[in-house]
């Protein structure tokens, strides 16, 4: 059974659901292709109305979606009602800016009027991760369903109740049937999806691993992909930083969602001035954290979304302390039923560990003490991904200044708010292109036509330039 809900909190299947067999999964492509044919004609305001719907009723109705995260992927509940409002709100932002965002752009050519226009391109596919079920499904649906597009999506396997629920939340406000639809499929069938020709663009967020495969296969067919993957975000802690500021959110960052997020601080860059009052303090924190029910507001540190997935990081713990890393904190699953993993703290990580370069999806902090500014920006940038980042001083040009030359998609300085509906989330080198939210968000999948006015004679010879090279 590949699509099923099991408690991480206390290993228990809660309910399994089968997959779709070809033919469903035929007929479901089909049912979005005449549902495209009617929703690309609709206006920007009759598609609002539809996506305003659903974000009222997310809003509504936070804790009926909030509890099956809770069950599925051991979500704080806290953290799960945050996460339906800020999905309420991105649907509504869309719902609200959509048409300004894709109005026709005028451009100034020598001769005659032209414009760029935006318009749909059909069905895109969708992929997408456990670790934030509905909040990711709300950065493909909002944008792309206004835009005038049609959605196929695959969740991933563990979280089909929050799947499930989010394809019902359209049909209860009133979507037409094929806007947006669950597919409980393979990779497989992925493939499948992927090669069909009404499907028309394909948008991925999880591991590079899933991104590799995926964008392949798109571009094989030549269809355009964005690719949301890992990262192994640095946190530069600078000299002239407010220690005790810096330390709330190194905790908060990562350890919010169990430190299961692509963008959480994962490699803590300090220089040494400040090195070991952070790491005494830092550790004290993560320390205080205590496990229990994701379902009690009092739980301070929750499960982790799976058993493999708990397995998973212990191993590559493990693994790098055999390659040389000490342990300052932690260490190892917690002993008490379900997926619970100590917070942990890594040190003494030599770019000839496996640690160096991986990703840990979950609450563990890789500690890294450098001499300065520059040896820290070196340090950041010695990484296969580049998703985001963050850096701490009180001298701002000097936070612009670091992050300027950190190249990753992103940088916070003095906070590492990630992720809002105004601003374009997303990264470069393995952690994927595209991005997804704010006005970039919207234009991943929409053709972008020049369409230009003008009644000028034709040339009487290939006189000038129509094509760049041609000369008289
Ligand atoms: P994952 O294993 O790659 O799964 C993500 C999705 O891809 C799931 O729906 C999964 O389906 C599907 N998938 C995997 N391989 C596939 C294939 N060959 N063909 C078709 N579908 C495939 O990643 P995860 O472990 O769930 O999520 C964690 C990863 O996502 C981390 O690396 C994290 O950093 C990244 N992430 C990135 C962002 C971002 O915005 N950059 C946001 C969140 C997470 P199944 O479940 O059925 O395998």
């Amino acid at each position: 059974m590949a699509y099923q809900s099991v408690n991480p909190y206390d290993g228990k299947t809660v309910k399994t659901f089968e997959q779709m067999t070809d033919a469903q999964l035929d007929r479901a492509i089909a049912t979005a292709a005449t549902a495209y044919e009617t929703w690309r004609g609709k206006t920007y305001a009759q598609r609002a109305v539809i996506l305003s719907r659903a974000a009222e009723l997310m809003h509504a109705n936070v804790d009926t979606f909030a509890r099956p995260m809770v069950l599925e992927m051991g979500k704080r509940i806290d953290e799960a009602r945050g996460e339906i409002e800020f999905s309420s709100e991105i649907l509504a932002y869309y719902a609200k800016n959509a048409e300004r965002f894709l109005a026709p752009v005028k451009l100034n050519p020598t001769l005659g009027d032209a414009h760029m226009e935006s318009s749909p391109i059909g069905i895109i596919f969708g992929v997408e991760p456990w670790n934030f079920p509905y909040y990711q499904l709300a950065r493909v649906a909002g944008p792309h369903l206004m835009a005038g597009n049609v959605l196929l999506v695959k969740h991933a396997s563990c979280v089909p109740q929050c799947a499930i629920a989010f394809e019902k939340l359209f049909i209860e406000a009133g979507a037409p049937v094929g806007l947006y639809t669950n597919l409980l499929i393979s990779h497989a069938q992925s493939d499948r999806v992927i090669d069909d020709p009404r499907i028309k663009g394909v948008a991925l967020t999880g591991s590079v691993a899933a991104g590799q495969s995926v964008a392949a296969r798109a571009g094989r067919h030549l269809k355009v992909s964005s690719m949301e993957l890992g990262g192994s975000d640095a946190f530069i802690v600078l000299e002239d930083a407010d220690l005790d500021h810096a330390v709330k959110w190194a905790v908060w960052g990562r350890m919010y969602n169990t430190g299961q997020t692509c963008c959480a601080a994962k490699r803590f860059i300090v220089v040494e001035e400040l090195a070991d009052a952070f790491l005494a303090k830092f550790r004290e924190a993560l320390a205080a954290l205590k496990p229990g029910d994701p379902m009690d507001e009092q739980t301070t540190l929750g499960p982790l979304s799976s058993e493999a997935g708990l397995v998973e990081i212990v191993k590559q713990v493990k693994n790098a302390v055999s390659h040389g890393a000490k342990i300052v904190l932690g260490g190892d699953r917690i002993d008490r039923p379900g997926s619970f993993m100590q917070p942990t703290i890594l040190t003494d990580i030599s770019p000839q560990n496996p640690a160096f370069r991986e990703e840990f999806f979950g609450p563990v902090a890789l500690f890294f003490r450098v001499k300065n500014e520059d040896e820290a920006i070196a340090l950041a940038n010695d990484s296969d991904f580049g998703l985001g980042g963050s850096v701490f001083t009180s001298d701002l040009a000097r936070g612009q200044r670091v992050a300027s030359r950190v190249e990753t998609g992103m940088m916070f300085v003095n906070n590492i708010s990630w992720s809002d509906a105004e601003l374009p989330f997303g990264g470069i080198k393995d952690s994927g292109y595209g991005r997804e939210l704010g006005n970039m968000g919207i234009q991943e999948f929409v053709n972008k036509k020049l369409v230009r006015f003008g009644t000028f004679e034709a040339p009487p010879t290939v006189k000038r330039v129509l094509v760049g090279s041609a000369k008289s």
